[in-house]
């Protein structure tokens, strides 16, 4: 054995940079949040070279006191906390005091700051030699701080062989910045990459302003195709917006999922949101949302990870709950909608009590009280969150349901070839006592035996015919399902499972659910388990890979959708097989009856696969495209 020594301080910071600052953009993650903690109002970014040769990084933040500048660049030296509770509840991006000492330990960094508002009083600083010994000399600036990164890596060779192209190190702090200024809208920010400005954004408040910023950060398209919404339950929050399902992507790099300002990846939120969409989500797409969780600090530790990118939360099956039950109502909502009257933007907002959340099945959230807005803009685009009353099955779907789920003979009379009950489709065809149209209007024509063609207020609304037929079918079997229950049916030869203690403990206490979801599970021993019953609809499928897979989700998330996500798999196609195919030809009553419908039923703007069911032009878009009224 050599002799121990001490690590010079630059090699010792050098270390923790390993941890924290891998490329330029992590300079940047660190840099931002530090002026975000001093209260800073605008920040300005400048960087050089995919930030390589330099980043600057400018605030109005409340700066650094003479006294206190050395120290910043000190390791372990922060302002944020002070001692053990201060960490357990912390509200600042920063707490571990180490990466202005960490960066300045790879790189040239001059730090320079004013307390004052007269700027002949600002200092400047930097650290020197093995030692890091900080030199101080007076300089003019405004009041705030500056943070200057040249030659990030010059004395770490290593590191600098990871870096890659400029454009690829531009890309990652472009990403950097972007999550940065959707953290905060409060905050003007700017960036600027070699004397070209790319990003230039005011502070706003205004959720119209809010909008206009998202827009410019991941288009228009994404604004124009979300949801808006803000639900509150028992010390929780979520706010943001979530895209229509139809505005999907192959790849998941537009999710943005904020805890308390920070953007965090967390497998408890991932599975929350997949699940939410999976009803709606066409196979094997990415859903797109920026999100905003906000839960006391004193709930979820934002110590587990050096660069805190990821959390724990207290009690996650109860955070995955709220996550999860929210999107899923609040994208159950998206249906045809009228005209609004405001030129709002649309949302969803809901105040739940604490019964709502706790009762069982998926009707929790849509007892709330929920507050609807309308937005043209957005009914022109398609699909918009509707004001509609939950009643999901409409009058004409009676419960003589069948065997397979109740999707029965009275719904085929009105689709059907027949046409039989025509004085109850003709009322679907009419306005209401009132005068008023539907929100998507009244039929017109077929087209080539695929699309409906109906005219409401705005203009026109074209419906894929299979498409709207299949969702509707769909949704009706599922509340049949919820209804009675699933059917189960006993196995001729049990299957026995050999778990662990934990997995058959853990199975043993959702006995009563697994019952609920039609798996009677018995334990026979301690690590042995038999299924004597399943699902009638689950004949075919692997019993014994289901409950392992189920208790597996139940020992991580603490919930777990997979009988009921195969159920529903089962379902859709059966829903599929079951619907008007194309070319068949319809009634004007008949089409009449399944606009009705779809505006009755819930996630009626795509089918089972995600497509969208319909597209409304309006007269206004038609004017346009011919050139009228100029
Ligand atoms: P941490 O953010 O974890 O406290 P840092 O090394 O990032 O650690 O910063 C050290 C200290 O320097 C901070 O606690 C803060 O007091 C001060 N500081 C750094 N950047 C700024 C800034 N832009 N404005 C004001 N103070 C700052
Ligand atoms: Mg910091």
């Amino acid at each position: 054995m050599t002799k121990i020594k001490k690590l010079d301080i630059r090699l010792a910071n050098q270390i923790a940079a390993g941890e924290v600052v891998d490329r330029p953009a992590s300079v940047l993650k660190e840099l931002i949040e530090n002026s975000f903690d001093a209260g800073a109002s605008q920040i300005d970014v400048e960087v050089e070279a995919g930030g390589v040769k330099r980043i600057l990084v400018r605030d109005n933040g409340c700066g650094i006191d003479h006294d206190d500048m050395a120290l910043a660049l000190d390791s372990h030296a922060t302002s944020k906390i002070y001692n053990l509770d201060d960490l357990e509840a912390v509200t600042t991006m920063g707490f571990r005091g180490e990466a202005l000492a960490s960066i300045s330990s790879v790189s040239r960094l001059t730090l320079s700051s004013n307390v004052t508002s007269q700027a002949e009083k600002g200092w400047q600083a930097q650290s020197v030699g093995r030692d890091m010994n900080v030199e101080l000399s007076p300089t003019a600036r405004p009041s705030g701080t500056t943070v200057e990164v040249e030659d990030l890596f010059f004395n770490t060779p290593a590191r600098r062989k990871f870096l890659r192209k400029e454009k690829t190190e531009f890309n990652h702090l472009d990403e950097v910045f972007r999550r940065n200024a959707l953290g905060s809208f409060s905050t003007g920010l700017s960036l600027t990459h070699n004397g070209k400005v790319i990003h230039s954004l005011r502070p706003c408040n205004e959720l119209l302003d809010r909008e206009r910023r998202i827009a410019k950060l991941l288009g228009q398209g994404f604004i124009d195709n979300a949801i808006h919404l803000d639900v509150e339950y028992s010390g929780y929050r979520l706010q943001g917006w979530v895209a229509q399902p139809t505005f999907s992507r192959s790849q998941a790099d537009m999710q943005y999922f904020f805890v308390n300002q920070r953007v965090i990846k967390d497998k408890v939120i991932g599975h929350a949101v997949r699940q939410a969409y999976r009803d709606v989500l066409f196979h094997g797409r990415q859903p797109v949302f920026v999100l905003y969780f906000s839960v006391d600090p004193s709930q979820v530790d934002v110590n587990v990870h050096p660069s805190k990118h990821e959390v724990r939360f207290r009690d996650s099956r109860q955070v995955h709950d709220f996550i999860y039950r929210t999107l899923h109502k609040a994208l159950a909502d998206v249906r045809p909608e009228g005209p609004s009257s405001d030129g709002d933007t649309k949302a969803y907002s809901a105040s739940l009590t604490e019964g709502q959340l706790s009762q069982q099945g998926s009707m929790a959230l849509a007892d709330a009280a929920v507050i609807y807005r309308g937005d043209h803009q957005r009914a022109a685009n398609g699909r918009v969150m509707s004001s509609a009353p939950n009643n999901r099955v409409g009058g004409n779907f009676s419960s003589t349901g069948t065997q397979n789920g109740g999707f029965s003979s009275s719904h085929q009379q009105l689709y059907g070839a027949g046409g039989q009950d025509s004085a109850a489709a003709e009322a679907l065809s009419r306005p209401g006592a009132d005068g008023e149209i539907p929100p998507l209007g009244f039929a017109i024509a077929q087209l080539k035996g695929i699309y409906i063609l109906a005219e409401n207020i705005e203009g026109l609304i074209v419906v894929d015919m299979h498409a709207a037929h299949e969702r509707i079918t769909y949704e009706r079997m599922k509340t049949a399902r919820d209804d009675r229950g699933i059917q189960a049916q006993p196995l001729l030869v049990p299957v026995s499972l050999s778990l662990s203690d934990k997995e058959a403990d853990c199975a043993e206490e959702a006995s009563e659910l697994f019952l609920s979801l039609g798996f009677e599970l018995q334990r026979v021993a301690s690590e042995s388990m038999i299924i004597r019953q399943i699902p009638v609809f689950l004949a075919s499928a692997d019993a014994e890979l289901l409950v392992r897979d189920v208790i597996a989700d139940l020992l991580q998330y603490g919930s777990s959708d997979r009988i009921l996500n195969h159920i529903d798999d089962i379902l859709s196609t059966m829903a599929c097989h079951g619907s008007v195919r194309a070319n068949r030809r319809l009634s004007l009553p008949e089409m009449n009856a399944l606009l009705r419908d779809m505006e009755r039923t819930e996630r009626s703007g795509q089918c089972n696969h995600g497509r969208p069911t319909w597209t409304a032009m309006s007269l206004a878009e038609l004017d346009k495209l011919f050139l009228r009224g100029r």
